[in-house]
């Protein structure tokens, strides 16, 4: 346990710092040893306040990325990771407590619609989107503050950002539309289109097979923004 909490949390914060990196301690692409994939399996845990209906598209949407998926039937949040003051969830405790279903060759994405919170910096509690160990073999997401009209685009968007950084991505600088940019303040969501070549190398490398090709499913079909509340 003690181990666990000392890998680096990747922090994507929903609102001022959106997806801001705590750890961006990564080796340049051209410096990473490149080792046969051996593939990961991606665990989705869904909580039980998640529609059914957002957790069937997110698997069909990963499917079609990567081939072997494990949906797990839903679960109540865990009790420990609430936080009564502010009514909301702990992403650091759901992603200590995702980890323990995960194996040495899997990732867990637990889904939530509920808010979660980490700590940022000086402020103990912040409201984020999504939080991941980098590396690690766990992360959460939440739908609480995406738009209510893209919802499953965003969603899927986020699914995979997180992922990417259980698979040791930091946040991009290679290109304005990779997946894995910084919102650095803004709302990027809906400029982000793919992984870059930089960042699809390194997922590849690690097994993650996300080459994708329909970008229908990355498209939104109306203008959205996040709510903006802490
Ligand atoms: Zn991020
Ligand atoms: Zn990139």
């Amino acid at each position: 346990m003690i181990a666990r909490q000392t890998f680096m949390f990747i922090i994507c914060f929903s609102l001022i710092s959106l997806w801001a990196c705590y750890n961006e301690n990564i080796k340049e692409e051209k410096h990473v040893e490149v080792l046969p994939p051996e593939g990961v399996t991606i665990i989705m845990q869904p909580f039980d306040d998640l529609s059914p209906i957002l957790v069937d598209s997110i698997y069909k949407r990963l499917i079609n990325i990567n081939p072997s998926i494990t949906v797990l039937e839903p679960i109540p949040l865990p009790v420990s990771a609430y936080y009564s003051l502010r009514n909301r969830y702990r992403a650091d405790s759901l992603i200590n407590f995702l980890w323990q279903r995960s194996t040495t060759k899997s990732v867990v994405i637990g889904l939530t619609s509920k808010d979660i919170s980490t700590k940022k910096g000086n402020i103990k509690d912040w409201g984020v989107i999504g939080l991941a160990y980098c590396p690690g073999h766990s992360c959460v997401v939440s739908t609480y503050r995406l738009s209510k009209n893209n919802i499953e685009s965003q969603f899927f968007k986020i699914v995979i950002h997180e992922l990417g950084h259980t698979q040791g991505l930091p946040h991009c600088q290679k290109s304005s539309t990779c997946l894995m940019n910084d919102y650095e303040g803004g709302n990027k969501t809906d400029e982000l289109q793919d992984f870059c070549q930089f960042c699809k190398a390194h997922l590849e490398r690690k097994g993650l097979e996300f080459k994708i090709t329909d970008h229908s499913s990355l498209q939104q079909s109306h203008p959205s923004c996040f709510s903006n509340t802490r």
